[in-house]
């Protein structure tokens, strides 16, 4: 029988698996044990399509070595392969053809950690161990059995077979050692349990093995021989079927990184089982760091669907709202049938209930979180905080309720992030709205004038620095029954009674004086007012409308020529500074000056806003008038 090539691409990979030094030889076995796996739920998912009476007991893998012959073998009893199969699945290395191997990598052992990773070329990992590997198979259902033979790179041949029973035999012949390579230990009893315990665990039908096991002999004290037995070496059951009592921290990262890709270990674990309107068990993970492509386009949520064990959905995107996209895991349900149709799906009332559930779990551990272990919650909130701002604005508020105690904003008081609710628990007497100030950077909001009169009171501030954080603020309205106050809009007055009527009478006695700055400031400044805010500084900028300077500034950069909204800008300026009384001075004596002061003032009000002056040459050439003046 002539041999046949491999595809050109798939002899190059497999040229390349088999002579480079691969540091994770070992991973073969996993493979292998894999694909038996899939092979099986294949079948058991046909019959209950079809009604065969096949169950999962009659399921299992058989995993064999022989020291002398120098072999392995996996055998499993599920669909098997008929020969256009053969020939299509281990004939073709990757599939899409769209591989392309860098052939000039040097840095080879991460290049093929990745291969194997994102190509799903499993099976060729079985000649990194071994110089040749026979495939013996019979499709379920049919008459004739095939054996696929290759010794790697030369290409393979298909023959007609004997095989009694569905499944397929995969036969390793094992490397002799050579160099620095050791083959010998695949061929080691206790060597092939422990990578079946570390890799396949979970795998759900049972691994069996003929292990050797010490016994003492009867009636003879001291004395011990072995004996053999075939013991299944996998646990089988899945992690997120095991009680949580029995699992480990450790146990629950590791399965973590194996399954989703990590490198490192996720931040949180959430692991339920519910009963009730929604039965189901979930496990949970929250990684520690946002995916590089998490905040694109390119990111795509979802968690992984079960149905009673079986896998039936990779990203089951209706699983998770916007806001807690960043969640990996399971969800395995009974209530779900296995052979749903992704439409389907998205009405199944079942699903609904699920990600209901789901979601307020979410929330409760993120509270608890929150609540006992602050440090991994500010972790957390940097690297998804964002998102849950996201999803709470692009919700219209109508999660305020559900989300609104998970925001955390940095505070003046210590310039640390602090929640709604304890920013509220701190507020002093008399204090009756919630204030807030949005801008670039904390150091910049936290040396705005409007700052120093609230910091004397001992109110705190909240510092937003988000583009998203006004929005939502304004969106939410009030916490608790408090008013979020902006100390950049200028109806916001930190003052008594007492000193509001004095400055309403002083207003009223200096208001041609006012009016004639804001002659002089027409078209830019929409108001010239005597502030409520300041103490020291002589100046500040604030809005009259919903539209606040900040807000300006985000819509302004955002794309689209459309009409943007703008802040009403209100020039305030402190009745009790120095530099008010000169202004007085100059409306009685000197309207020129008084206007080129309120240039001045303006320009510089911008300035401290963070915002852009118009004619920065001439603002500098009337300071220097004055300087020489
Ligand atoms: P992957 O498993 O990622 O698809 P592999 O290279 O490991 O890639 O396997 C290629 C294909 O060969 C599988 O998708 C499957 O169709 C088939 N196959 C491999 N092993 C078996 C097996 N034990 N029983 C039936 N089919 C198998």
């Amino acid at each position: 029988m002539a041999k046949k090539q491999f595809k050109a691409e798939s002899k190059r990979l497999l040229e390349m698996m088999i002579n480079s030094i691969y540091t994770h030889k070992e991973i073969f076995l996993r493979e292998l044990i894999s694909n038996a796996s899939d092979a099986m739920d294949k079948l058991y998912f046909k019959s209950m399509q079809e009604n065969l009476g096949i169950t999962r007991e009659n399921l299992q893998i058989d995993l064999a070595f022989d020291k002398e012959k120098r072999i392995i073998t996996v055998s499993d009893n599920g669909i098997g392969m008929d020969k256009d199969e053969l020939e299509n699945n281990l004939g073709v290395i990757a599939q899409s053809g769209s591989f392309k191997f860098k052939q000039d990598n040097t840095d080879t052992d991460k290049e093929e950690v990745d291969v194997i990773g994102q190509f799903g070329v499993g099976f060729y990992s079985a000649f990194m161990v071994a110089k040749k590997v026979e495939v013996l198979t019979k499709k379920y259902g049919e008459d004739t059995a095939y054996l696929w033979t290759s010794e790697g790179v030369d290409g393979y041949t298909i023959t007609d077979a004997q095989k009694d029973t569905n499944g397929t035999v995969i036969t390793l012949y094992i490397k002799e050692n050579a160099d620095e390579e050791d083959y010998d230990e695949f061929l080691q009893e206790y060597k092939l349990k422990s990578l079946v315990k570390r890799y396949s665990d979970y795998i759900r039908y049972p691994i069996k093995m003929e292990t050797t096991h010490r016994k003492p002999v009867e009636g003879k004290e001291g004395e011990y021989e072995d004996e053999k037995s075939i013991e299944t070496l996998n646990s089988m059951v899945p992690i997120w079927k095991k009680s949580k009592q029995e699992l480990t921290d450790e146990q629950y990262n590791q399965y973590y990184k194996e399954k989703f890709m990590d490198y490192v270990d996720p931040l949180l674990h959430i692991h339920s089982k519910t009963e009730g309107t929604a039965t189901y068990n979930a496990l949970l993970f929250i990684p520690k760091k946002a995916p590089f492509d998490f905040y694109t386009k390119e990111y795509e949520k979802g968690l992984q669907l079960y149905s009673s064990g079986v896998m039936i959905m990779e990203k089951c995107a209706d699983l998770l709202p916007d806001y807690f996209s960043f969640v990996r895991g399971l969800v395995d349900s009974e209530d779900l049938s296995l052979n749903i149709s992704r439409e389907m799906l998205q009405h199944d009332r079942q699903l609904k209930l699920i990600a209901k559930s789901l979601e307020r779990s979410i929330k409760n551990e993120l509270k608890k979180l929150q609540n006992n272990d602050r440090e991994k919650y500010e972790e957390f909130w940097k690297n998804f905080g964002l998102q849950i701002k996201y999803g709470l604005y692009s919700s219209y508020g109508m999660q305020k309720e559900f989300l609104q105690d998970l925001l955390m904003f940095t505070s003046s008081a210590e310039k640390k992030l602090t929640t709604l609710e304890e920013y509220v628990t701190r507020m002093k007497e008399g204090q009756d709205a919630i204030y807030f100030a949005a801008g670039e950077s904390i150091a910049k909001l936290d040396s705005l004038p409007q700052t120093e009169m609230l910091k004397d009171k001992g109110y705190e501030i909240l510092y937003l620095t988000d583009n998203v954080d006004e929005f939502i603020i304004r969106m939410l309205v009030d916490y608790d029954g408090k008013e979020f106050k902006s100390i950049q809009s200028s109806d916001a007055d930190f003052e008594t009674e007492e000193e509001k009527k004095e400055k309403k009478e002083k207003s009223e006695q200096n208001k041609d004086l006012l009016a004639e700055m804001k002659k002089a400031l027409e078209g830019r400044c929409a108001d010239v007012r005597l502030s409520s805010k300041l103490r020291s500084h002589p100046v500040c900028l604030t809005s009259d409308s919903d539209v606040s300077l900040e807000m300006e500034k985000v819509l302004g950069a955002m794309p689209g020529n459309e009409m943007k909204p703008k802040a009403d800008r209100v020039l305030e300026i402190n009745g009790d500074h120095p530099i008010f009384s000169k202004l007085q001075f100059l409306y009685d004596n000197d309207k020129d000056k008084l206007a080129a002061y309120a240039d001045i003032l303006y320009d510089q009000a911008l300035l401290i806003e963070g915002l852009d002056i118009e004619d920065p040459v001439a603002y500098c050439n009337k300071i220097c008038d004055l300087m020489i003046n």
